[in-house]
């Protein structure tokens, strides 16, 4: 298990970055992360990487300290981060076997596991390529290939598979998936709400520095009342039609920014023709209506009063 007590961070100049967060990555899952900028995130994952020392609070993956034991921690972590740092001159292969080296694994399981990886990201063309000619979605797959390379317990990806288009996109996450089978730990930081909606076993939101939100995509959608209707009118609505709305069956928010009414509402279909009736009668001509059903964007905005993004 990965777990994180108590965890806390203040920095020397007095800012309280993380104020006491805990929570428990299960084998085998994916847990993302999501905050706004300045919520903490950045802190917290340098915690758990053992860059940075806890103010207080503990981290223990399998019983393992990264403030305790460094080295045997280090040795059983893989990172993606967004700029990833490759030896540009070396060949992919040549990057990639100095890197099993360091990891203490043998030469031969070594080649075997490149040879193995290349091909699931289908890299093996370029294997002998200097990193430099590669394109930046081929060096992001070779980066994710280097972060499985050792067989890692504790996978942290920053942004992925950010720059790969939608095929290597599943590419990529059919091949963490696979690696990491049941028993290693995932954390994934990202700010496509879409991507970790679709990855994520549990999302956990941080804001301020604290743990506001922690369960499944769907469970978190599922805690958000009620569906988004946004209608584009031709002017700015009164003020009157704003409040009539606000009276109307199903409807139980309204905000009106510009010429946009921004409704919350229980049954779309049953209450879109009274809201639209209501608008016409109050002499608003509708341009457009949008309707959404809640999705992770809506329980970030709850969670955290703030938009992603
Ligand atoms: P995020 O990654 O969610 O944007 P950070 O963890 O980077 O958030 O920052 C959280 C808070 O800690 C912010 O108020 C930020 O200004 C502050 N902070 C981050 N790093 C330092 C530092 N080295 N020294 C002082 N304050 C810092």
């Amino acid at each position: 298990m990965l777990e994180i007590k108590d965890l806390a961070k203040t920095y020397p100049n007095g800012t309280e970055a993380l104020k006491g967060v805990s929570f428990s990555v299960k084998p085998g899952e994916v847990l993302g992360i999501l905050g706004p900028n300045g919520a903490g995130k950045t802190t917290l994952l340098k915690l758990l990487l053992g860059v940075l020392t806890p103010t207080q609070g503990a981290i223990s993956l399998d019983g393992v300290s990264p403030q305790k034991s460094p080295f045997t921690f280090r040795k059983s972590i893989g990172v993606v981060h967004q700029f990833g740092s490759f030896d540009m001159s070396l060949s992919l292969w040549d990057n990639l076997c100095i890197y099993g080296a360091f990891h203490g694994i043998s030469k031969r399981e070594r080649e075997t596991r490149v040879n193995y990886l290349l091909d699931e990201f289908d890299l093996t063309s370029k294997k002998k390529e200097p990193v430099n000619s590669l394109s930046g979605g081929q060096r992001r797959k070779a980066q994710i290939a280097r972060a499985l390379l050792h067989r890692p317990s504790f996978l942290f990806l920053d942004e992925p598979t950010t720059g790969l288009d939608v095929h290597s996109r599943k590419q990529a996450w059919e091949v963490i998936r696979k690696e990491i089978g049941p028993s290693a730990y995932v954390i994934f930081a990202s700010h496509n709400v879409d991507e970790v909606e679709k990855q994520c076993d549990r999302v956990l939101i941080i804001n301020q520095g604290e743990l506001v939100a922690l369960d499944s995509p769907q469970s978190l959608i599922d805690s958000v009342l009620g569906h988004r209707i946004e209608i584009a009118l031709c002017d700015p609505p009164g003020e009157e039609l704003v409040h009539l709305l606000l009276t109307e069956e199903w409807v139980y928010d309204v905000e009106s920014e510009n010429s946009r009414l921004r409704l919350r509402v229980n049954q779309p279909s049953q209450c879109l023709p009274r809201i639209l009736e209501c608008c016409i009668n109050n002499g608003a001509s509708v341009e457009s209506v949008i309707t959404k059903s809640p999705s992770l964007e809506d329980v970030f905005l709850k969670a955290t009063g703030r938009e992603l993004g």
